[in-house]
């Protein structure tokens, strides 16, 4: 309870600095980081309304009231709604009749929900979204979620090595994306996001949908996969050759773990997002390869599997303790193949710390 008096208390703090009215939560991370309560979006209009100041206030459907009474901290006063009812009177009278003017909405509240919620604020409030102000407190993780964010990456490397020990010629993308989901069902709670399972020519793909090719002798194959621990997120790749890599592959594998590495001593010494950007594109560039990677170098991650900070050119701002983000250079051959290396990294006071152990090193599954 304590924890999620200290973030109500922050992000009030934030809106009275900006001299914001209200902010309004719909199911999402957001809803979960500020009040423990977790569940999924519908027709029915579920929102946290969290003034200025003062009580803060959970809008639900009657039928999910025990659950909300369970999940939710009691910081919350309760106001249900039944079907036959109108939500937006409940919201109205939650409000006190008031008609907020500066209104902070969830980025993923359904627009049917905020349509509907314009005609209880002022006749033209102003809008913003809570990414600004919530997403630079969910910026740093304090012990408990990076606590959570190690087991999730345990997790990760456990099931990596479940895949070394099983993928083989033959078996299809889809099959071992079934495999890993299962896998991650076992060891964590469930998956953080689809499995990307992307083999051959469909490796230089980055975010390949994984299809039904099977693999074959000489592939690269890329597997990027992520679990949920405590409603933390893991996100891992690693590129497995199946039989003996040729020169090329060896020498495209070698240049995306230096850069790797690269960034990882580089937000070790303390560096901006730009620039743990470029000391991992400096590498590949330097190998032939800069066109070739094709995406930025990495994202944060915490309860969604990408939020900031983003490890991207034009990001001057500093990666500092409490950040946790991924490190994923690749390189992607059109028509040939690809290599993508990630890892999850985190800023602690002693520096930076893997919470990925897999091997990087090239592994050929002979
Ligand atoms: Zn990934
Ligand atoms: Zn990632």
């Amino acid at each position: 309870m304590e924890l999620y008096r200290e973030r109500i208390e922050r992000l009030q703090q934030k809106m009275q600095q900006e001299e914001l009215d209200l902010t309004v939560l719909g199911p999402s991370a957001n809803m979960f980081y500020f009040s423990g309560m977790r569940t999924s979006p519908d027709e029915r209009l579920q929102v946290l309304l969290i003034p200025a100041a003062g009580q803060p206030v959970a809008v639900f459907p009657q039928m999910y009231r025990k659950q909300a009474e369970t999940s939710l901290t009691s910081l919350y006063e309760i106001r249900d709604w039944a079907d036959s009812q109108d939500p937006l009177r409940v919201v109205s009278t939650a409000l006190g009749g008031r008609k907020p003017r500066r209104v902070v909405v969830d980025d993923t509240l359904w627009s049917c929900h905020l349509v509907s919620l314009l005609g209880v604020f002022d006749d033209v409030p102003s809008l913003a979204t809570v990414s600004a102000l919530a997403g630079s407190l969910r910026l740093y993780k304090d012990r408990h979620e990076l606590e959570l964010l190690r087991q999730a990456g345990e997790a990760a490397d456990q099931v990596m090595e479940k895949v070394r020990d099983s993928i083989r010629p033959g078996m299809t993308e889809r099959q071992l994306g079934a495999f890993i989901e299962n896998a991650y069902r076992d060891l964590a709670d469930d998956i953080s996001f689809k499995p990307i399972v992307a083999s051959g020519p469909h490796s230089a793909s980055p975010h390949h949908s994984t299809g039904t090719r099977a693999f074959a002798k000489g592939d690269f194959v890329v597997v990027d996969c992520g679990g949920l621990v405590g409603g933390y997120c893991s996100d891992i790749t690693r590129t497995f050759c199946l039989g003996q890599a040729d020169e090329e592959m060896r020498q495209v594998y070698k240049a995306v773990m230096e850069a790797n590495q690269a960034a990882y001593e580089a937000v070790g010494k303390g560096c901006s997002g730009e620039e743990a950007d470029a000391a991992a594109r400096s590498v590949i560039t330097n190998a032939g390869y800069g066109p070739r990677f094709i995406h930025r170098t990495g994202h944060g991650i915490g309860l969604e599997v990408h939020e900031a900070p983003y490890l991207v050119d034009g990001n001057r701002e500093e990666l500092a303790s409490g950040m946790v983000f991924s490190i994923e250079p690749g390189i992607y051959l059109d028509g040939s193949f690809g290599v993508r290396i990630e890892d999850i990294v985190a800023l602690t006071e002693d520096g930076a710390e893997q919470l990925n152990r897999f091997p990087r090193e090239l592994i050929e599954i002979i």
